[in-house]
């Protein structure tokens, strides 16, 4: 399976070889479990608000900017777009709750997958497009050696496509990296990016909605990919 993952990605991007150099991780749902309280925290908002939603919508939304969620929610309900005052608002209030419920805790196996690709020799990177001070700030103290603040992209570097600035973070061309997502968006952009994309199925979205959304290999959590890390990089120097 993952060798003609391999060969389907070579294909698709027209590439001759494949040698990663670099791993782009997004943060949350993927090294941090904090998308339920993501979840949790904007589907009381919208409520309070008597917008429309489910909590498990917000994993589909996954990716947009609070104001893009936020003027969905209107579209959806009142068939117009929030006001500047009511996107500013109702993130606010999204973001104070979500601070309160998030406990800060790592994804499972997350640490494993990130001891197998410093073993293999691969960089580590993270490509996030949250503002969450909260968390960014706590990586280097949750993952100790692993993420260079230079080396990282967040929502607020320059708005240039998020993994297309990894790879320049990196110093590595497409078929020099590897991506690691759990949300429909990401995986769009990661392969957009030209990147081999894999996806953590650490949601509750149907696997389909991750596989349709472009990801050349899926797993159902990080511990899956840290156990199956070495037939990867196996299959690829093969390949
Ligand atoms: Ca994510």
């Amino acid at each position: 399976m993952i060798q003609e993952a391999i060969t389907q990605y070579l294909q698709k991007q027209r590439q001759v070889s494949f040698s990663p150099k670099a791993v782009l991780f997004d943060m949350d749902g993927v090294l941090y479990d904090s998308m339920r309280f993501h979840a949790r925290a904007w589907y009381e908002t919208a409520t309070h608000h008597q917008l429309i939603s489910t909590p498990e919508l917000f994993y589909l939304y996954e990716g947009r900017t609070g104001e893009s969620t936020i003027n969905e929610l209107y579209q959806k309900t009142f068939l117009r777009d929030a006001t500047d005052e009511e996107k500013k608002s109702i993130y606010e209030e999204k973001a104070i709750l979500f601070n309160q419920y998030n406990d800060g805790k790592a994804m499972q196996g997350a640490a494993e997958v990130l001891k197998k690709v410093k073993a293999s020799g691969l960089q580590t990177l993270v490509v996030t497009g949250s503002g969450q001070h909260s968390l960014i700030n706590k990586l280097e103290h949750t993952y100790p050696g692993y993420f260079k603040r230079e080396k990282m992209v967040t929502a607020f570097d320059v708005k240039l496509e998020p993994y297309l600035m990894g790879l320049e973070k990196a110093g590595v061309k497409p078929y020099e990296a590897l991506v690691v997502e759990n949300a429909p968006m990401g995986i769009q952009a990661g392969v957009a990016a030209g990147i081999f994309t894999i996806a953590v199925n650490t949601g509750p979205l149907d696997d389909r909605i991750l596989l349709d959304a472009g990801a050349d290999l899926l797993y159902p959590d990080m511990t899956a990919l840290a156990k199956d890390w070495d037939n990867l990089m196996n299959a690829i120097k093969i390949s």
